[in-house]
């Protein structure tokens, strides 16, 4: 499972909320792939609580 973040982000700090062990936000939201397999569920919640569609889940 890949997840990117694309430049539409606008840092709101949803998808931190839902998942902080893949999602942190610096100037735009980076994802920690490391912690991606074992928070799938989360990282797929995340994704769909961005209000700009910014997470892109492969
Ligand atoms: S939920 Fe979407 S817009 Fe908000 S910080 Fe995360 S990627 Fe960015």
């Amino acid at each position: 499972m890949s997840v990117t973040i694309s430049d539409d982000c606008i840092c709101c700090g949803a998808c931190e909320s839902i998942c902080g062990e893949v999602f942190s936000i610096a100037d735009k939201a980076v994802v920690n792939d490391a912690n991606v397999a074992a928070n799938a569920d989360a990282v797929k919640e995340a994704a769909e609580a961005c209000p700009v569609s910014a997470i892109q889940v492969g």
